[in-house]
């Protein structure tokens, strides 16, 4: 009886939007990484689940749109993150990545709220490689080192930085222009930060992120010091590829979720090239559960495969769904 009432209420509070402003102001850097920490973890306990994601070329517009969705048993989280990649965007003065969530009550299947998705992709994703470093990381890392300067990629820095007592950033990317924007970051948080070749990144840094759109590696495996952490955050896709795949076999791999990493993440051209096989990957909710001991010495390379997953995103719109769901929020009815 409760439930019919509560359910009856949901529909006559009517659906919760929460804009991308709203997402900026009330899901902060800590909240994206304990929300991300635990949906890695209910994964891996199998509580949580990812349905197949649907990715699409439209044909118009040069558009690539899709869905990703799942459910979190655990944390009563059900919906989708639909949007894509317009190319076009750019000239217009909009983000070229346009994403909406779409979160439903699982015991009723009924619109709950609509969240912008824009702000929460980037926060979700820095929070992955964050877990991945605070979970694989040496304690003692004491340089950053960035692959990429793009618009992940400031968020990517942001988050590691709180991680551990980094002193320095070192960083490089394939268009060096964009690194000054980079370099800002650095400066706000108060790091050092010096413009490097990547072999030079590798020789440095005790943590690397690599967050490109790259189609080819950017990292080879004898550039890489023993003891080092490895976040590779760009390979989302079939084909692309940031890091050797020799790197990949070298190290102990760990992801996300395994379908992906092997179809679409970094692993894809080591398990392709028969280097490393499934077995070898593991989930990084295991290490968060504490079934899994995760990095065993100080020499060993540890490789996060941070693919991005629908339940992450799920996640984060949840926390800005609950911060959002006061007296003053913006609601509509179907
Ligand atoms: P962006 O367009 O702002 O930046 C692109 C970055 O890739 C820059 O560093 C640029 O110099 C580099 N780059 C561009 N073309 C390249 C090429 N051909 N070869 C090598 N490097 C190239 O993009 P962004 O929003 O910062 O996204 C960066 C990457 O992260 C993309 O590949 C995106 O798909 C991926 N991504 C992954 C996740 C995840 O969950 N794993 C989430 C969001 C984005």
């Amino acid at each position: 009886m409760l439930k019919e009432l509560e359910s009856t209420a949901t529909s006559a509070a009517g659906i919760l939007v929460v804009s991308e402003e709203d997402c900026r102001r009330l899901v902060g850097r800590k909240a994206a990484f304990d929300a991300v920490e635990a949906v890695f973890g209910a994964m891996a306990r199998g509580d949580a689940y990812n349905f197949p994601v649907i990715r699409e070329a439209i044909g118009h517009a040069d558009a690539l749109y899709g869905f990703k969705s799942g459910f979190d048993r655990a944390g009563l989280v059900l919906g989708l993150k639909s949007g894509g990649y317009w190319p076009g965007n750019a000239d217009k003065g909009l983000t070229n990545h346009q994403s909406t969530v779409f979160l439903f009550d699982p015991d009723t299947g009924q619109l709950k709220a609509l969240v912008g998705g824009n702000y929460l992709t980037a926060v979700r994703t820095a929070a992955s490689s964050s877990v991945s470093i605070a979970h694989l990381a040496r304690r003692d890392a004491r340089v950053l080192g960035m692959i990429g300067a793009g618009h992940q990629a400031q968020f990517q820095l942001r988050a590691a930085a709180e991680q551990r007592d980094f002193e320095k950033v070192v960083a490089w990317n394939p268009h060096p222009d964009m690194l000054p924007r980079l370099a800002a970051v650095a400066e706000d948080i108060g790091l050092p930060f010096e413009a490097v070749s990547a072999e030079e990144v590798g020789a440095q840094a005790d943590v690397i992120i690599t967050i490109t759109s790259a189609f080819e590696p950017l990292l080879m495996a004898d550039w890489i010091r023993p003891g080092t952490h490895l976040a590779c955050m760009g390979t989302d896709t079939k084909g692309k590829q940031e890091v050797d795949a020799g790197l990949v076999a070298k190290a102990t791999v760990f992801t996300d979720e395994i379908a992906q990493s092997i179809a679409i993440g970094e692993a894809q051209h080591a398990i392709a090239a028969g280097q490393i096989s499934e077995t070898d990957i593991t989930p990084i909710g295991a290490v968060i559960n504490g079934a899994h001991p995760g990095r065993s010495s100080d020499d060993q390379i540890t490789l996060f495969d941070g693919t991005g997953v629908g339940l992450q995103d799920l996640a984060v719109a949840d926390v800005a769904a609950r911060a959002a769901a006061g007296p003053g929020a913006t609601r509509v009815t179907l």
